[in-house]
């Protein structure tokens, strides 16, 4: 696993103007002793050092990237842990054609007269420009 934002932050912060070897002589020492700081925390997801900057100290993971992966297997745990509900039946379709028909009847309103030329002019404009009602310019250059 690749170390997340907050853990190379916070390895850049702490190993700044320092060579290889003295890095590495730190990061095993880090290894075998922990860090006595209370800020300074292992991340949940790619196990790396990192500095919790959270007011109330309660971060699990370093950085956005390592919460995504956290939260995913949580999701994905949650999701294996629910138990799986029965299918409900699916509802009788009816095919009684006549009752269908009065049910939509019911809610169909006719046009109003007055609004036909409007209604025809749209139909026009769409089937000639899909709809726009500016057409499109074309320059010629
Ligand atoms: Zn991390």
């Amino acid at each position: 696993m690749e170390p997340g934002e907050g853990a190379v932050e916070f390895m850049r912060e702490i190993t700044e103007g320092m060579t290889l070897e003295e890095v590495r002589e730190l990061y095993r020492h880090m290894m075998r002793i922990p860090p006595d700081d209370a800020k300074v925390k292992r991340c949940a997801t790619c196990n790396y050092y990192f500095r919790d900057k959270t007011r109330p100290g309660n971060a699990k993971v370093c950085g956005p990237s390592c919460k995504t992966v956290r939260k995913t297997e949580q999701k994905a745990d949650q999701r294996a842990r629910k138990p799986v509900e029965p299918k409900k039946p699916k509802k009788e379709r009816r095919y009684d054609e006549a009752a269908w028909l009065a049910g939509i009847w019911r809610h169909e309103v006719p046009f109003d007269p007055g609004k036909l030329p409007y209604i025809q002019a749209a139909r026009e404009r769409y089937s000639r420009m899909g709809g726009r009602k500016k057409p499109i310019r074309k320059v010629d250059y």
